[in-house]
């Protein structure tokens, strides 16, 4: 890493906690979480619920946690699991739903992340001949496919679609607050149509730890115990829940501003000759096709800003609260020199 950076584009989990943050920390109220007995835990999962439109959530150190023991709670051995391509409970969680779930993903196609719901109907399957659905996926906004977000009547069209084929849903909403942002509507009206919802407190809402996963009561009891399973019990994790309970205060209003600057940065880029696909430009991340990613990636990084080369022609930018106005501008100077 160069001696100074200007601008750290790599992701929205590299943020660091926030003085306020860190005065949380030090003064929350905390408990034995494995017994259900951190108060500050509890609050956090209870507002989480709140926001989401659901009856009760649960604290997990990470959002691939969350993810993957929603899988657990929904399916069993053997089945598939409905998901758009690029879908991250697959693509970056390390084969953890085959290996933890014993389940495969079955992708729709998703051009900028949204799946059309008759190919979500035609990829399930209840034929004995095949391996059985056991859950729909999606991710809202879709990482991979640039940040995208799936306009509230398609989920609720593909929530019909699990209704009348007797799935359950999911949403992987690592990043469902820019969804909203974006859109300009509470939470709620998005993450109300899934039977549980996973969001992650530590990308763009800037908490340094923690995702918390949402739905029934049962379905919580259930997760509970995959939750320990995967050693994800943390006991005193107050501490954690406090700087979180900062981030979901304060992190959602400020979303729009990282949208924003996005906008601005995939324009200049655009305007320096960049291949940049400014439809799927729509929250805080913006994909380039570059040939050469990794040397421009490391060329870019000696002169202190950093960004994801994710792929030998793809380059990642991600913008966050920690990338003001100032340094985005010396970041563009640098990107487009
Ligand atoms: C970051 C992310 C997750 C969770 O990642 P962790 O690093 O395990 O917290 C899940 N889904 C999507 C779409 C993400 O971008």
């Amino acid at each position: 890493m160069p001696q100074t950076v200007i601008a750290d584009l790599r992701s929205d989990t590299v943020t660091t906690p926030t003085p306020e943050m860190r005065a949380a920390m030090a003064s929350a109220a905390v408990g034995d979480d494995v017994y259900g007995e951190d108060p500050t835990v509890n609050e956090l999962q209870a507002e989480v619920a709140r926001l989401t439109g659901h009856e009760a959530g649960l604290f997990m150190p990470s959002g691939s946690m969350t993810n993957q023991v929603a899988i657990a709670v929904h399916t069993r051995r053997g089945e598939e699991v409905v998901c758009a391509e690029g879908s991250h409970i697959y693509e970056w969680e390390l084969g953890m739903m085959a290996a933890f779930s014993g389940v495969v993903p079955r992708f729709v196609p998703a051009p900028l992340g949204v799946p059309a719901p008759e190919d979500v109907r035609l990829a399930v399957r209840h034929s004995i001949h095949q391996s059985p659905t056991g859950l729909i996926s999606l991710e809202n906004t879709h990482n991979k496919a640039g940040g995208t977000i799936i306009p509230t009547e398609v989920i609720k069209e593909i929530r019909a679609v699990a209704d009348a084929e007797g799935l359950p849903l999911h949403l992987d909403g690592a990043r469902v607050f820019n969804a909203a942002a974006a859109l300009d509507v509470p939470l709620s009206e998005i993450t109300r149509h899934f039977h549980t919802v996973s969001v992650c407190l530590s990308k763009g809402l800037g908490a340094p730890v923690g995702s918390v996963l949402v739905g029934s009561a049962e379905a919580m009891k259930q997760a509970h115990r995959y939750r320990k399973m995967l050693g994800g019990g943390m006991r005193q994790a107050g501490i954690l829940a406090a700087a979180a309970l900062v981030a979901l205060r304060g992190g959602p209003a400020r979303l729009k501003e990282d949208h924003r600057r996005t906008r601005e940065l995939a324009e200049a880029l655009v305007g320096a000759g960049f291949d940049v696909n400014l439809a799927a430009v729509q929250t805080n991340i913006i994909y380039a096709t570059l040939p050469g990613a990794a040397t421009q990636v490391a060329r870019w990084a000696e002169r202190g800003v950093l960004a994801s080369a994710l792929g030998p022609d793809s380059v990642r930018f991600v913008l966050h609260h920690q990338t003001g106005d100032e340094a985005l501008e010396r970041a563009i100077a640098v990107l487009t020199a």
